[in-house]
């Protein structure tokens, strides 16, 4: 069955469609663009939230990332949670209007050998929202495929569904680290987003001790903020990788086994995926998470990896990991809401990223927010 427009229920919402756009040349700007059309297969989505993303700031400043590259203006948008305010003709899913949501922002193929075997999230022929080949959920209204809609648990507020976006890239991590380990350590590389995500997922596992390291020491402080028994430890820049690695493995204490047999590396910068190389328990799995968009990462330490038979494992994206998420955040084990640093209007969008990008303002996650009701 084709899938047939729906212009009858889209002209009856009459607040105009407020949205952000980025320019190949970098301009930011909100505009009214249409309601963006909507098949019957679809669910419309009156978009509540959106937090700011690294990878929207490389879209801003850069143009694009790897070789996707902005050629028409841009609205962009991932990290996503909204009220469902219309439902296609055709759509046979459990949703109906009036439904909170957190959106999957990945829709891939469906039909190639990855998609087939259960890992969508290796599709190469995905759409991605808010990379240059799909408009994104930093307007009022978006359609989408409802398979990729997930319902938002009473007790979960919109940021949290948006914040789901998140704690999915760090739960994929955990689950390709082949889980944590209850009563043994677990060492995370980075107090970004990702790396403060895992953390709290790892906490919530009942791995234990837990260790954070940054080159930031109120990254760290704050890591110690939100899960109190975690040691950290700030990376001295003048010591080697090795150096640096021991430093670690002493917070552990002074035996092999007590060395952590799960290592996550959360930044994607050489220097620390090097460092973990050298934390990690020989047998022990060192899963990265992070990505530097680099092709190549020097100083890799071969033999230690070897001799320890670690496994490296590494990430793309996510699959099935939303209802999880929303279940752990339900189950109030992991509160992501201490990571909203922010809140601003739809209307003046260009601030959030701002806001993001000035290192003054000390932003952990941004979040636009459209607090009006359409229903
Ligand atoms: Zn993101
Ligand atoms: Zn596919």
């Amino acid at each position: 069955m084709t899938p047939t427009a729906q212009p009858s229920i889209v002209s009856s919402f009459t607040k105009e469609n407020v949205c952000l756009k980025i320019s190949k040349s970098g301009e930011l700007y909100t505009a009214i663009v249409p309601i963006p059309s909507f098949t019957s297969k679809q669910v419309l989505i009156h978009i509540k939230c959106t937090g700011v993303c690294g990878s929207d700031i490389h879209l801003w400043k850069e143009g694009g990332i790897g070789d996707m590259r902005i050629e028409d203006d841009l609205i962009i948008g991932h990290e996503t949670a909204g009220q469902i305010i219309a439902v296609g003709a055709d759509v046979t899913h459990d949703l109906k209007v009036g439904d909170r949501v957190a959106i999957e922002p990945q829709l891939p193929c469906g039909q190639c050998f990855l998609c087939m075997n259960g890992n969508y999230n290796l599709c190469q022929e995905v759409d991605f929202l808010g990379m240059p080949n799909m408009n994104g959920s930093m307007q009022r209204y978006l359609p989408f495929d409802p398979k990729f809609c997930h319902k938002l648990p009473d007790n979960i507020s919109y940021e949290e569904g948006a914040l789901a976006e998140v704690f999915s890239v760090a739960y994929h991590g955990i689950e390709r680290a082949g889980g944590l380990e209850l009563g043994k350590g677990a060492m995370i590389a980075g107090c970004g987003p990702i790396g403060l995500a895992t953390l709290l997922l790892a906490n919530s596992s009942g791995a234990y001790p837990l260790a954070v390291t940054d080159i930031s020491q109120e990254r760290l402080d704050f890591a110690k903020v939100l899960v109190p028994s975690v040691k950290t430890y700030k990376l001295d820049m003048k010591l080697s990788v090795r150096e640096n690695a021991e430093k670690i493995r002493a917070l552990f204490g002074t035996t092999e086994y007590e060395m952590p047999p799960n290592v996550l590396e959360c930044t994607g910068v050489a220097s620390s995926i090097n460092t973990c190389c050298y934390v990690v328990r020989r047998k022990g799995t060192l899963t990265v998470i992070g990505v530097s968009g680099k092709n190549e990462i020097d100083g890799f330490p071969f033999m230690t990896v070897s001799f320890g038979e670690v496994d490296i494992k590494f990430v793309n994206r996510y699959k099935d990991s939303w209802p999880a998420v929303l279940n752990l955040f339900a189950s109030r084990k992991v509160d992501a809401l201490k990571f909203v640093t922010h809140r601003i209007p739809l209307e003046t969008a260009p601030e959030a990223l701002k806001t993001f990008y000035n290192p003054s303002i000390r932003s952990m996650k941004v979040m636009v927010k459209d607090d009006i009701n359409l229903l």
